[in-house]
Order: C-alpha cells, then structure tokens, then sequence
C-alpha cells in the first residue's frame, strides 16, 4: 500500500520543485534522476574522463560513490560524503550530461539504483514520488500513478530562463537540444499508454501542485 509516483517529462515544466512538493505533502521520499546524471556528469569531468569514451562513462557510472538525499526539505546529492549539489547545478553539466545519459550501459546502470533506492525509501516513508525521464516507461512502469507533465515550448523556456536569471533567446537552443537528444533514449515527449498528462502551460506553481494530487488521489 505504498504511494509511488512517477513523474516524467521535458525540462522546464517545474517538473522537479512540483514534484518535490507533492512528496512533501504526501508526507514520502523524493527522488530526483536527473540529479543522478548530472552527478556523473560532474565526476567525470573531475575525473578528467573524455564524455564519448562509453566504456571509461559506464565503468565511472558502476563504481561511483553516490549517495542520494531524498527528503523533500532538503534534497542533496552526494560523492563520497562531499554534497555536489551546487556543481550539478552549473551550466557546464547541463550542457554535457546529455552525453553521459544517452550512454546505455551508464542508463541500465542507473535505472538498477533508482529502482533499488525508491523500495528503499518507500520502505522507510510509505511512498515515493520520483521524477526524471523514463520513470513511468523504464524505472518504475509498475507505480501506484504515472504521470507526463508538460507545458507549451513558450511556457518552459520562460521558466526556465527566469530560473537562469538570463534570456529566453539563449537558453532556447540549450534546452529544444537537451530535450531532443534525450529523447532518442527516452519516451518524455508524448505519454505512454496508461501515463496521465498534466499539461502546467497555464497552471502556476500551487496550481501545478494541486493537479498532480488530484491525479494521485483520483
Ligand atoms: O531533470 P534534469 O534536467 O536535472 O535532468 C538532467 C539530464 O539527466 C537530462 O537532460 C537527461 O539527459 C538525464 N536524465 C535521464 N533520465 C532521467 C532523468 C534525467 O536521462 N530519468
């Protein structure tokens, strides 16, 4: 009877801060994959491992000391006990970790933690909201709710610049780019058969919020 909620989709629909306070609410865990990717991203550069050499990605990916906060006050992510969370956070990794994420046997890899880290959470809170990309197709097909949240293209790129605190023009060709290469690996854009869809292009945050509980409770 525990409550797991997937919740996929493209960046830029407040997908993360919406999912995170859903959990909240719900009183579980909240796990965000993205941050999973980008933290790989992060160690790889560190380590000075060339993003395209798969091999050196996927053996980073199988040994990497990570270790995931997934209380919704304050989620963090950590390498060997040091919390990164403010460096997966830069543009430098967004800019690389679609690389690192379209590498199979890094996925196959991280899809095996995030199954292995939600029971756990779920075991220790009653539930489980975790967001990212292929969570209601690949990672978590079998949760109690799946849910698509989407939002016309204007719509995330305003949000998104606004949290980049730059213009729309310049992170356009960023994010129509991450979305495009992510999405040869992943089914985000159009949801699956049995995925919900909450389209936010015309929800504010609490309303956002509201719509997806009203999904979960239905
Ligand atoms: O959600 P966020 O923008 O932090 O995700 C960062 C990147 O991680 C995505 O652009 C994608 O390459 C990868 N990702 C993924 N599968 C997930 C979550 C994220 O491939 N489930």
């Amino acid at each position: 009877s525990h409550v797991v909620v997937a919740i996929d989709g493209p960046s830029g629909t407040g997908k993360s801060s919406v999912s995170k306070a859903v959990a909240r609410k719900l009183g579980v865990g909240f796990l965000d994959t993205g941050a999973m990717y980008r933290a790989l991203t992060w160690w790889c550069l560190e380590q000075q491992i060339e993003l395209t050499d798969a091999d050196a990605v996927a053996a980073a990916s199988r040994d990497l000391p990570l270790t995931m906060g997934t209380d919704p006050n304050h989620p963090d992510v950590f390498i060997d006990g040091r919390s990164i969370e403010v460096h997966i956070r830069e543009s430098r990794i967004s800019q690389s970790v679609s690389t690192v994420a379209t590498n199979l046997d890094v996925r196959a890899d991280m899809q095996q933690r995030q199954r292995e880290l939600m029971a756990q959470v779920s075991e220790q809170t009653g539930g489980v909201v975790a967001e990212g990309r292929d969570i209601t197709t690949v990672v978590a097909p079998d949760a109690t709710v799946r849910i698509l949240m989407t939002a016309s293209e204007e719509a995330r790129m305003a949000r998104r610049s606004k949290q980049l605190s730059v213009t729309a023009e310049s992170t356009r060709s960023q994010i129509v780019d991450r979305d495009r290469v992510d999405s040869t690996v992943s089914t985000f854009m159009t949801a699956a058969d049995g995925v919900v869809t909450v389209d936010t292009s015309h929800l504010d945050f609490e309303q956002s919020v509201q719509a997806v509980l009203h999904v979960v409770s239905a």
